[in-house]
């Protein structure tokens, strides 16, 4: 049961420009300007917001693959799926929001609440994108699907890909994915090819070759993949009883989260769900911060780097393919955008452990980026905040590894910075005999 007859279409993001599409049509930008398009929808719901509220959570009782969904859930705010039947779902979404009083007191607020989007099927908020991104790959009769990715938008796309029988092409830099990422890649069957470039160039390359065969592209300059992960900030909002907090923090790396963030805000509102918009704050890491850049210096358009660099390799992006829509989204929320050190990612990062939450290292700027923006008075430490943590602790264990033994360091121009573990728990050793292990635990 789907209660609507909304209208969806394809529409170019420049206003000058704004061509629209047929639904159907397989096309990443415009056809006449080269802009993002957006999943646009002329909304006709058949119940108020009230009501429609009030089925969304009811669904959660129904023990049906779209109904475990928290995305397809929410499909009355993704309306461009004419076949239900045909949808491709890992029972993505459905993330908990954690209150984190150790990461709150480490960023001097009052209270933080984290939502976990690692802890969806494969590990990271990208399987809320692939589920839309691989059923819309499916209705337009595609066989194969490919991306360029830091790692998680390829194991993703793995996953969503094997499930429905699709053929999948990863495209990865060289000897900068986490073994996490990788592995699971090459589990559910992806072909994986390993670029001798960086991410960048491993975007340009498969944009390229989408556009030249009729292999579908999956990266988030797809915005099917975005409309998924609209659902994360729907299902936020259900979490706090459509009543929003001040901010929602979230890492930013090729910015296609914070568009789809923005977008569901602004039709949440728009629709009668919310009352308010909450502020985002974007967080880039320092070696890779274009977007901040152009945030501070209140530039129009955005200079990429050339040589990004940071160990949250899932945010290691120079060229953001989103920057457009996001700069959209901070227009919206009123947001702002702040960066942050290999230092403070990674202290950040085991703070977040001590919750006895955990994450991946690109997800710990967001806690990073709290503290930062609380010292500098930005954020109040009364404001309500959501943070949103991206990635699971497990698909990087390197990086954790290194932290807690000291070991952690930054390559730059073949110069080495040493990251301290200022909180590092580094494992004991202790001869076979019990008085020994007594010594050694205090105990
Ligand atoms: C993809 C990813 C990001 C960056 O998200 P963008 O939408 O590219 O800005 C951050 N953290 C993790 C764990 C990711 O997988």
């Amino acid at each position: 049961m789907t209660l609507t007859n909304s209208e969806a279409y394809l529409l170019c993001i420049e206003p000058t420009c704004a061509k629209r599409y047929r639904i159907d049509e397989r096309l990443y930008t415009c056809s006449l300007c080269g802009a993002l398009l957006d999943v646009q929808y002329s909304f006709n719901l058949t119940s108020s917001a009230t009501q429609t509220k009030n089925i969304f959570r009811d669904r959660r009782t129904i023990d049906s693959d779209l109904e475990r969904s928290g995305v397809w859930r929410f499909r009355e705010l993704l309306p461009f799926v004419n076949d239900f039947s045909k949808v491709v779902t890992l029972s993505e979404g459905n993330t908990p929001i954690y209150r984190a009083p150790r990461s709150a007191e480490y960023a001097g607020l009052k209270e933080l609440r984290l939502k976990h989007q690692g802890l969806n099927p494969t590990g990271s908020f990208k399987d809320n994108g692939m589920t839309t991104g691989v059923t819309q790959a499916l209705a337009l009769g595609a066989s194969a699907v490919a991306c360029a990715s830091t790692g998680n938008t390829s194991a993703s796309m793995a996953a969503y890909a094997a499930r429905a029988g699709l053929r999948a092409f990863v495209f990865i830099p060289a000897d900068q994915i986490a073994y996490g990422k990788l592995s699971q890649s090459l589990e559910y069957g992806a072909r994986v090819i390993e670029i001798e470039g960086n991410f960048d160039d491993a975007m340009r390359l498969v944009r390229e070759l989408t556009q030249e065969t009729d292999v579908y592209l999956l990266n988030s300059i797809n915005p099917f993949r975005l409309e998924g992960q609209k659902a994360i900030i729907i299902e936020m909002m259900e979490q706090c009883e459509w009543e929003p907090p001040d901010w929602i923090v979230l890492p930013g790396g090729n910015l296609g989260n914070t568009s789809a963030f923005g977008k569901g805000l602004a039709e949440l509102k728009e629709l009668g769900f919310i009352d308010r918009m909450p502020r985002l704050a974007v967080i880039q890491a320092e070696g890779a911060s274009p977007f901040y850049e152009m945030f501070r210096s209140s530039r129009e358009s955005l200079s990429p780097v050339a040589n990004p660099v940071t160990l949250a390799t899932a945010i290691r992006i120079g060229d953001p393919v989103s920057w457009k829509k996001a700069l959209r989204a901070i227009n919206w929320t009123n947001g702002v955008v702040e960066r942050v050190s290999e230092q403070e990612i990674a202290d950040a990062k085991a703070l977040i452990g001590a919750d006895g939450i955990g994450c991946e290292p690109a997800s710990a700027a967001t806690l990073a980026g709290i503290k930062k923006l609380a010292q500098s008075g930005m954020i109040d430490k009364s404001d309500q905040v959501i943070g949103v943590l991206t990635g699971n602790l497990l698909k990087d264990p390197n990086y954790t590894i290194r932290y807690h033994t000291g070991e952690l360091k930054l390559e730059e121009a073949g110069m080495q910075h040493q990251i301290e573990g200022n909180f590092a728990n580094k494992p004991l050793r202790a001869a076979a005999n019990k008085e020994e292990i007594r010594r050694v635990l205090e105990i």
